[in-house]
């Protein structure tokens, strides 16, 4: 039974890796475009720093990421203690974010009428539609102040997305089913805080959990997949058309390379590739994957003698709202983040730009992008003399966006996919964006795989 896996980025890899343990004797290629697999995971070193040119880490609050990475004999690298300090840009300058809620209300962060306005979330009105963006959901239920001040720049954060756009249940599960529960998010909180009295559980309606890495970076979860798959990756290979003839499916690739025939396809590409490799098998399909938007995202390493910043700034980093109106997304000082980032006495930062909201300046040219991420990082974190060390990495179609109608279309799209047997889609595109999410749904799919086929 030969399996072909379509994209080597964490879900493919994953999910290889997991039908390799399940059933040794399956014939599996994984096909990737480029010269080396990981995808958004993507490691670099530099004149002694450790850059990532994408993914940062994954909260360890996810057992199958820990069981992965312990079937991998990888040793997990939690953030410091200093990663929980967190700002917020707002008002012209960088807020400490209040750990705990007592914290929160006497923090100037908000106004008091902002603050007071929190406090009849426990009256406020139920949501007419199942749907809601979360500019929506976060307005109505915490008041207009608590969403520009702080969801919004969560969104750009996790998402580098547009919270008028962006889908509150697709997005963040945890607290649409925390309203639809308890009617309200402060007294389901305080429900389950109750209840986990009892269990000693720590319980947060945000992902929770600690960002976690390893020694070497994120690039070190890949090489060891890599490593354990040997000459099952194939990278260089770009799928660009699968068919189905008779009972096989048919894979054809770019350039000189022959078509190569799967019993199982998995398409664990991105949904803008996705749709690209089943357009002549299914118009349809393809145009449902077409539908999820990607927006440019670049992001800049730079590194400081630490002598050259001048603001108070240390901790995890800090986010933008977009009603500031500046050019970044926000900054992560990675070398407080994880220990061994930067050279004794380096500041290494690492700077988002572009996103849904402002495309355009992710795309801008590299000179441009180095002028527009000094001058922020100026003035907001008074950087003083030039930057020691610039890495710019790319990433024309960066996260997929899971707008309001995202669930609905996923819908559409497993419907459309029941046409074709031992047709699979899968990665970040759909169910969850994140490391664990990858990891969590190749577990699943594996099982399935192997239940279904007695592999
Ligand atoms: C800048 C940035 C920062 C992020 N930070 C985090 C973070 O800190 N934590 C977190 O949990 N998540 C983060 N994410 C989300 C992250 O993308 C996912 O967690 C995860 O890496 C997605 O993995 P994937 O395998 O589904 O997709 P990808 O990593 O996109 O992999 C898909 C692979 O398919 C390949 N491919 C595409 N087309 C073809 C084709 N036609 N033929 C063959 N191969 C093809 C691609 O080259 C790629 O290698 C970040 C994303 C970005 C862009």
């Amino acid at each position: 039974m030969r399996i072909a896996i379509i994209g080597g980025g964490i879900s493919g890899l994953a999910l290889g890796y997991l039908l390799k343990e399940g059933s040794p004797h399956i014939d599996l290629k994984i096909y990737e475009e480029l010269p080396r697999p990981g995808g958004k995971i993507w490691t670099e070193r530099h004149n002694g720093f450790l850059l990532e040119g994408g993914v940062n880490g994954f909260l360890n609050n996810r057992p199958k990421t820990l069981e992965l990475t312990a079937a991998l004999n990888l040793s997990p690298l939690k953030s410091s203690d200093k990663a929980r300090k967190r700002y917020v840009y707002s008002r012209g300058k960088l807020n400490l974010l209040p750990e705990g809620t007592v914290d929160f209300f006497m923090s100037d962060l908000l106004s008091i009428a902002g603050r007071l306005r929190i406090m009849l979330e426990t009256v406020a009105p139920a949501s007419a539609s199942d749907d809601e963006t979360l500019a929506e959901f976060a307005i109505r239920r915490l008041g207009r102040e608590a969403y520009e001040t702080l969801i919004d720049p969560m969104a750009s954060g996790i998402y580098a997305g547009d919270s008028t756009r962006l889908s509150l249940k697709s997005c963040f599960p945890k607290i649409h089913n925390l309203e639809a529960k308890y009617g309200s998010l402060i007294i389901g909180m305080l429900r389950m805080k109750w209840a986990a009295r009892k269990t000693g559980k720590a319980v947060s309606a945000g992902p929770g959990g600690v960002l976690t890495s390893f020694d070497d970076g994120m690039g070190s979860l890949i090489d060891a997949l890599a490593l354990r798959l040997g000459s099952s990756v194939v990278n260089n290979r770009r799928v660009a058309a699968i068919e189905k003839t008779n009972d096989k499916y048919t894979i054809h690739f770019n350039k000189d390379n022959p078509p190569e025939e799967a019993d199982i396809v998995v398409l664990a590409a991105p949904a803008h590739a996705a749709k690209d490799i089943v357009k002549g098998l299914d118009k349809g399909l393809s145009a449902l994957l077409a539908e999820i938007p990607y927006p440019y995202v670049t992001v800049v390493s730079m590194a400081f003698k630490r002598e050259a910043v001048k603001g108070n700034f240390d901790g995890f980093g800090f986010l933008v709202p977009y009603k500031e109106g500046r050019r970044i997304l926000g900054t992560l000082c990675d070398s407080s983040i994880f220990e061994g980032r930067a050279p004794e006495g380096y500041m290494l930062l690492r700077s988002m730009l572009g996103g849904a909201r402002a495309e355009k300046i992710a795309a801008l040219d590299d000179e441009k992008i180095i002028d527009t991420v000094f001058s922020e990082l100026s003035d907001i974190i008074k950087v003083n003399g030039t930057p020691e060390m610039v890495k710019i990495y790319r990433h024309e179609r960066a996260i997929p966006q899971y707008n309001k109608g995202h669930a609905a279309l996923v819908d559409s799209i497993g419907q459309s996919l029941k046409a074709h047997d031992r047709l699979y889609l899968h990665g970040n595109s759909y169910a969850g964006i994140g490391v664990n999410d990858c990891i969590e749904t190749s577990y699943a799919l594996s099982g399935s795989i192997m239940g279904k086929y007695r592999l």
